[in-house]
């Protein structure tokens, strides 16, 4: 009997066997490739010959493939070596993929335990590792130990969906991010500007940014996006139209700015210029054009 199961040794599924291994923990693997697990057996993991014998051999099954519906493909023959175990579902899915898959673990009764990996694989196994989890208290805090190897963990309550909630939003903090300074070192590159003496002036300025956001917070809980406003959103989407202008005029492409720019002009049209740019966060609720 091993103390913890890894199923899927892809980039993750390796970092995060190779950080339970550092803490002394017996690791049984299981991989769809097999050459995967060889140099984890190296370093002591035990591979297992099937998905079933990994599934029985710990009494915590940690899951790490690439999409839900490979979790379903690789698990459902074997639900019945489920019950009476802890599931940990560590590959990147939706809410509802995670509630689903709640469910149906619980029906073969297990305990479920989702999460949401923030972080790469070299940075599993040091603090900054920040994984998040939902779903059965029972099953996180029985292995809340073993599970403490991969990083900083942080449990957001008993519905699974609220690990991969949390997860998508923060990507989404992070593409916009990344959007965003993508169009600023196309820019600037396109001015003969290397990247490497524009960055620094980019991180201050971002930084300096992020500190409006507890206000911004304030506003939307409180709903009110109008009082004390120091930068209004009409000023703001006819700023906008120069960033437009001169990335076209640059020959740069405005596929990822026009977005922002066509929900700026909804706020406008709905009335909001005078109010805050946190309105829009209304809009985008209350306006659904997902596509
Ligand atoms: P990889 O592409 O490196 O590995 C994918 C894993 O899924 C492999 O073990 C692969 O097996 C397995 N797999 C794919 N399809 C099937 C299938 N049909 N049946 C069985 N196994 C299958 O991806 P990562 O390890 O990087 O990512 C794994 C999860 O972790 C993803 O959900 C990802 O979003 C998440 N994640 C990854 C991060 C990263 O930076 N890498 C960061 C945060 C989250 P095989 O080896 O046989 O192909």
């Amino acid at each position: 009997m091993s103390d913890i199961t890894v199923i899927g040794l892809g980039a993750m599924g390796t970092a995060l066997t190779e950080a339970f291994l550092d803490k002394g923990h017996v690791v049984t693997v299981w991989n769809r490739s097999p050459a995967k697990a060889q140099a984890l057996a190296a370093k002591g993991a035990i591979v297992a010959a099937s998905v079933e014998d990994a599934v029985r051999a710990s009494p915590v099954i940690v899951v790490c493939l690439l999409v839900y519906d490979t979790v379903h493909e690789a698990l459902a023959p074997v639900w019945e070596a489920l019950s009476g175990r802890t599931l940990v579902n560590l590959t990147n899915g939706t809410p509802e993929q995670a509630r689903a898959m709640s469910q149906w673990a619980v029906t073969h009764g297990a305990n479920y335990v989702d999460g949401g990996i923030m972080a790469v694989p070299p940075m599993i196994g040091g603090q900054h590792a920040l994984i998040l989890y939902s779903g059965s208290r029972q099953g996180f805090d029985m292995h809340s130990e073993q599970l403490g190897a991969l990083g900083t963990s942080k449990y957001l309550g008993e519905d699974a969906g609220m690990a991969p909630l949390h997860d998508i939003a923060l990507l989404a903090g992070m593409y916009g991010l990344f959007g965003g300074v993508m169009q600023a070192l196309a820019l600037t590159g396109s001015a003969g500007i290397p990247a490497g003496e524009f960055v620094p002036l980019l991180m201050s300025w971002l930084q300096a940014m992020q500190g409006g956001l507890p206000k911004w917070a304030e506003q939307i809980d409180a709903g009110d996006h109008t009082s004390d406003v120091a930068s209004n959103l009409g000023m703001q989407a006819e700023a906008y139209v120069n960033l437009i202008d001169a990335s076209k005029a640059a020959g740069i492409s405005t596929e990822l700015m026009l977005p922002m720019q066509g929900l700026m002009k909804r706020g406008v049209a709905a009335g909001k210029a005078n109010a805050d740019l946190t309105s829009l966060v209304e809009l985008l609720r209350s306006q659904n054009r997902s596509i």
